[in-house]
C-alpha cells in the first residue's frame, strides 16, 4: 500500500519546503523504499514556462518535456531519479483538465463545483502515482502558504485523503520561529497560528516542522507539541544549514524519517538503517574543500538568486568532487562593455555563459566570449551561451560583421543562429520549443566525447532557434568544430574550439540533469580545466 505524505507550509514562504520534501525523500529512498516527489503550484499557468525566471526563478526541464517548478530540480538532485510531467501540477492544469472533461460530457449533467470535481481532479493525480505500484511513499508539496485563498482546494484535498486513508496518509506542515533579538527569544506564536489555519481548514499536521536560526529547547517543542496537538516527538527543528545538502542529515538526526514510519505503520526495528555512505563522501568533500575555484556565470538574470538554480548547483556539485570550494560571481551581462571586459574576467578560472531569451544583455555575452576566447579561459556556453559562442566566432573569426540571431533581427545577411525551415511555417502561431531530452551523437577524438567517455548521449533542450547548417563548414575550415550532432534530424548540439584549452558550447541544458550522487561530466571537466588539470 502507497503511502501519502503532504507537506505544507504556513507563516512565511521560501521556508525551503522543497528540500524538506527533497530530503524526507532522500531519508526514505536510503532505507530502501521507493519513493517519488510531487509539486502541486497553486497558480493558473498551465506550467510556469511562460513565467519570467523573476516571478518563479528558473524553469526547470523534466525528461520528457514538461517545463516545471524548480523544485523538481532538487527532487532530482536529492533523489538521483527522472521526475516527469506528473510530477507537477498546477491549478491551470488541473482546471483545464476538469473542463475538458465537462466539455465532453464526462460529467452527466451535474453541476461542476471546487468540491468534489476540481479535489477529485487533485486527488486523481496525487493517487495516480500509488495506481502504478511503482511507489511505497509518494511525498506531495504544496506550494504557496496555508490561509491563501489560492491553496484552499489542495488542503481540502489533504483533508479528504487523511479522512479516508487514516495513517496511510500524513501531513507535515513547515513553519518558521522568529528570532526577536530585542527581546533575545525565539516565537512560536506564529507557528500556533498557522497550525490553527491548517485546522480551520480540517486537516490536524502530524508532524511540524520548526524552521530556526536558533536551536529550540525541548521546552518549546513541548509548547509547540500542546497548543498544536502533536506528539513531542513529531516537533522537529530545522535550523539554518551550512548547505541545502546537509538538510537530510538534519532531518536523520532529528528522526524525521523514523517518525513517518511509525506514523505510517512500520516498525522501526524492522526497517532498514539509512544508507548514507555516498551522501556523506559528497558532503564531507563539500564541507572540507577549502582551496578556492572562482568561477563567472555571465547572464541577464543574475540578480536572482534562484533564476540559473540548477547551473550554480551543478557548480557546487562539481566544484566539491573536485575538492574546491566554488567562489561563484555573477555578472550582468547587460552591463559587460569592451571597456571593462578584461577588468571583469580577469581574476576567473572558469565561466559559464549562461542561457537565456530575447535580445536584453545578449550583446555583453558576445564581448565577453571574445575575451574568453582570446585569452584561453576555460567556458562553458549554455543554449543561449553556445548561440552566443558560435555569433561571436561568426563576427570575429569569420568576419561576418552582421551575424546574428534570427530571435533578435530577421533581416541580417548572417543568421547563424536561425530557425528550422518547419519551425518558420508555424512561427505566426507562436513557433515551436525543443523541449526535454534528444540524443546526440558526439565526434569521435573531439574534447567533448572526451568529457562524457561516450559517443552517444541523451540531453534536455528548451530552445526555439538552431545553429544555421549553412556556416557548418566554414566554421570547421576556422577551428570551430561541430562537435555534436542529433543523429536523426542532424541539428548541431555541439561546439568547440580546437585551439583553446576548454571552450565548448552545448545547445541543450546539461545543468538539469546533475545530481548530488552523478555530477554531470561538463561541469566536473569545466572544473577541472579552471583549476588547471
Ligand atoms: N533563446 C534561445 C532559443 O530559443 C535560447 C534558449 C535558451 O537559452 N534556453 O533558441
Amino acid at each position: 500500500m502507497t503511502k501519502y505524505i503532504f507537506v505544507t507550509g504556513g507563516v512565511a514562504s521560501s521556508l525551503g519546503k522543497g528540500i524538506l520534501a527533497a530530503s524526507l525523500g532522500n531519508l526514505l529512498q536510503a532505507r530502501g523504499f521507493r519513493v517519488t516527489n510531487q509539486k502541486f503550484d497553486p497558480y493558473i499557468n498551465i506550467d510556469p514556462g511562460t513565467l519570467n525566471p523573476y516571478e518563479h526563478g528558473e524553469c526547470y526541464v523534466t525528461e520528457d518535456g514538461h517545463e516545471a517548478d524548480l523544485d523538481l530540480g532538487h527532487y532530482e538532485r536529492f533523489l538521483d531519479v527522472h521526475m516527469h510531467k506528473s510530477n507537477n501540477i498546477t491549478t491551470g492544469r488541473i482546471y483545464q483538465n476538469v473542463i475538458r472533461k465537462e466539455r465532453k460530457g464526462d460529467y452527466l449533467g451535474k453541476t461542476v463545483q471546487v468540491i468534489p470535481h476540481i479535489t477529485d481532479e487533485i486527488k486523481r493525480n496525487v493517487m495516480a502515482f500509488g495506481k502504478t505500484g511503482d511507489y511505497d511513499f509518494v511525498i506531495t508539496e504544496i506550494g504557496g502558504t496555508v490561509g491563501d485563498i489560492e491553496s484552499l482546494p489542495y488542503i481540502e484535498t489533504v483533508r479528504q485523503m487523511k479522512w479516508e486513508l487514516g495513517s496511510d496518509c500524513l501531513c507535515i506542515h513547515l513553519t518558521y520561529v522568529p528570532y526577536l533579538s530585542a527581546a533575545k527569544e525565539l516565537k512560536t506564536k506564529p507557528t500556533q497560528h498557522s497550525v490553527k489555519d491548517l485546522q480551520q481548514e480540517g486537516v490536524q499536521p502530524d508532524i511540524i516542522v520548526l524552521r530556526t536560526e536558533h536551536e529550540i529547547t525541548d521546552d518549546m517543542k513541548r509548547k509547540v507539541a500542546l497548543f498544536c496537538n502533536v506528539d513531542v516527538k513529531a516537533v522537529i527543528q530545522s535550523k539554518d544549514a551550512s548547505s541545502i545538502y546537509r538538510v537530510p542529515l538534519n532531518m536523520l538526526a532529528e528522526r524525521l524519517d523514523e517518525v513517518v514510519l511509525e506514523k505510517t505503520g512500520f516498525d522501526i526495528n524492522q526497517v532498514p538503517a539509512p544508507k548514507m555512505d555516498d551522501w556523506n563522501h559528497f558532503l564531507h568533500k563539500l564541507e572540507n574543500a577549502s582551496k578556492p575555484v572562482c568561477i563567472a556565470l555571465v547572464g541577464k538574470y543574475v540578480q536572482l538568486q534562484d533564476a540559473y538554480k540548477s547551473i550554480h548547483e551543478a557548480l557546487i556539485q562539481a566544484a566539491a568532487y573536485n575538492d574546491r570550494k566554488l567562489v561563484l560571481t555573477s555578472i550582468l551581462s547587460d552591463d559587460v562593455t569592451e571597456a571593462n571586459v578584461a577588468e571583469l574576467l580577469k581574476e576567473q578560472d572558469g565561466v559559464i555563459i549562461a542561457p537565456g531569451f530575447g535580445h536584453r544583455g545578449f550583446e555583453g555575452k558576445v564581448i565577453a566570449l571574445q575575451y574568453l576566447r582570446e585569452h584561453g579561459v576555460p567556458t562553458l556556453g549554455v543554449c543561449l551561451g553556445m548561440q552566443a559562442m558560435a555569433i561571436e566566432f561568426a563576427r570575429n573569426v569569420l568576419g561576418q560583421k552582421d551575424a546574428n540571431s534570427m530571435e533578435f533581427n530577421e533581416l541580417t545577411t548572417h543568421n547563424v543562429i536561425d530557425l528550422m525551415e518547419d519551425q518558420k511555417s508555424m512561427l505566426n502561431k507562436g513557433g515551436t520549443m525543443r523541449l526535454g531530452a534528444y540524443p546526440c551523437k558526439l565526434k569521435k577524438d573531439s574534447k567533448v566525447a572526451a568529457v562524457y567517455g561516450k559517443e552517444l548521449i541523451e540531453e534536455r533542450h528548451r530552445h526555439r532557434y538552431e545553429f544555421n547548417h549553412k556556416y557548418l563548414k566554414d566554421f570547421e575550415a576556422a577551428g570551430m568544430l561541430c562537435s555534436g550532432i542529433n543523429p536523426d534530424s542532424g541539428l548541431v548540439e555541439v561546439i568547440e574550439l580546437k585551439d583553446h584549452p576548454w571552450f565548448i558550447g552545448v545547445q541543450y541544458h546539461p545543468e538539469y540533469s546533475s545530481t548530488v550522487l552523478h555530477p554531470h561530466p561538463l561541469f566536473l571537466r569545466l572544473i577541472q580545466a579552471a583549476i588547471g588539470h
